[in-house]
């Protein structure tokens, strides 16, 4: 099975035969499929992960996109879920029980780490290292199950050796799950690699029209098969039908997205870089010349970046994000839209320091609006903060 990706993203998995030559499928919006007889009926629902029974099961519509996403990360099955966290949760869900402990790796999204410290209450430990493999290996425990990685994060932008994580698992016998929506299977396929699992919220860049939440977990059959019976059925973080064909929409230009992310992501930096206002940009492009690992492992870098204003709190935040106009406030990324976004808070400069993060860092999404437009924006607000 040899497709490119921008096969895969466009014609691969759909059957326009079975649609009257319907070149965007049907959206099979039906929570339940009739059968002929009992005796079929009955058949069917001895495997409901595979079979069109009950869509908080299989869905048409939805292992279209299944199909596509696990071809895309050259995995074996896919399961699409409501929401990123649907798909986190699930992997935690059914892989994890009381006694295992969980290891994460490198800046992890918030809402995961508070899943975790509440499944501490069911007896699930977890601790937290960089992205410093050294103080991985040392702070795994007999009792790890599970390594979480998050690569590139999304706040300090910090990259994780993927080949050297995996090894390392392997020879442990721990199960390796990454969170790879900063990338998209696109610029990164972490199986390759050597992971066992990965993860993406759907609502970042493969949906990329900000108009749905979802979520994707991708990995060998079994593995898949056991999220699928508990983490799916039982928790039920279903993604609609009617969901999952915005999201095969999406895909379809997901490559062409991404480039155009990348190219004007790299424009905004090089304009960054001469500013005095700033005293560091996170963005692994910046740390590809010096990390091998980062040109071996991914294909290209998407528009998430951040910076840091010097010597700034909370005021001079405010002040910078509330001159600009073209990037919208928010939480979120990936989408068309330029988005700005800062951890700070009135008075939590402290705790951010504790965090390691810099009071003053600012992230960007760079949408697709056009590099000089966004650069007029960025400029127009620095200029602002020098006169005030
Ligand atoms: C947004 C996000 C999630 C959660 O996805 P939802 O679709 O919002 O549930 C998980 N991981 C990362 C890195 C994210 O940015």
């Amino acid at each position: 099975m040899n497709f490119s990706d921008e096969e895969i993203c466009t014609h691969f998995g759909e059957s326009y035969h079975e649609h009257h030559g319907a070149v965007s499928p049907p959206v099979y919006q039906t929570s339940l499929f009739a059968f002929d007889s009992f005796e079929a009926f009955t058949e069917a629902q001895k495997k409901e992960q595979e079979n069109y029974v009950y869509t908080r099961g299989v869905n048409p519509t939805t292992e279209i996109l299944e199909r596509k996403l696990a071809l895309l990360e050259r995995g074996e099955k896919c399961k699409c879920f409501a929401s990123g966290m649907g798909a986190i949760s699930s992997i935690f869900f059914s892989l994890l029980k009381s006694g295992d402990h969980v290891l994460f790796v490198n800046n992890i999204y918030g809402p995961t780490i508070q899943l975790m410290e509440h499944l501490n209450r069911f007896s699930i430990d977890y601790s937290s290292v960089d992205n410093n493999l050294e103080e991985m290996v040392k702070a795994i425990k007999p009792t790890t199950k599970l390594i979480y990685v998050e690569s590139p994060g999304t706040m300090l932008m910090k990259v994780v050796d993927l080949q050297q994580v995996a090894q390392i698992a392997r020879e442990r016998g721990i199960v390796t799950a990454i969170d790879n929506t900063w990338s998209t299977p696109i610029f990164q396929k972490p199986l390759m690699d050597g992971f066992d699992l990965s993860v993406h919220s759907l609502t970042k860049y493969i949906g990329g029209h900000s108009d749905v939440v979802g979520g994707a977990v991708i990995g060998n059959e079994e593995l898949i098969d056991t999220i699928s019976r508990y983490g799916f059925q039982l928790n039920g973080a279903v993604l609609s039908p009617h969901d999952a064909s915005l999201i095969i929409r999406g895909l379809r230009t997901l490559p062409l997205r991404l480039k155009q992310h990348q190219q004007h992501c790299l424009k905004v930096i090089e304009y960054l870089k001469g500013k005095k206002a700033i005293s560091r940009i996170h963005h692994p492009s910046l740390e590809a010349d010096t990390k091998s690992y980062i040109n071996k492992q991914m294909k290209g870098f998407s528009g998430l970046l951040s910076f840091e204003l010097k010597q700034a709190g909370f005021d001079q935040v405010s002040q910078f994000i509330n001159h600009l106009r073209v990037f919208k406030i928010g939480v979120s990324w990936g989408g068309f839209e330029s988005l700005v976004n800062a951890p700070v808070k009135r008075g939590n400069e402290e705790e951010l320091n504790k965090q390691g993060l810099s009071p003053g860092l600012i992230r960007l999404s760079i949408g697709l609006e056009g590099a000089d437009v966004l650069i007029e924006d960025l400029e127009q607000a620095f200029q602002a903060l020098s006169c005030e």
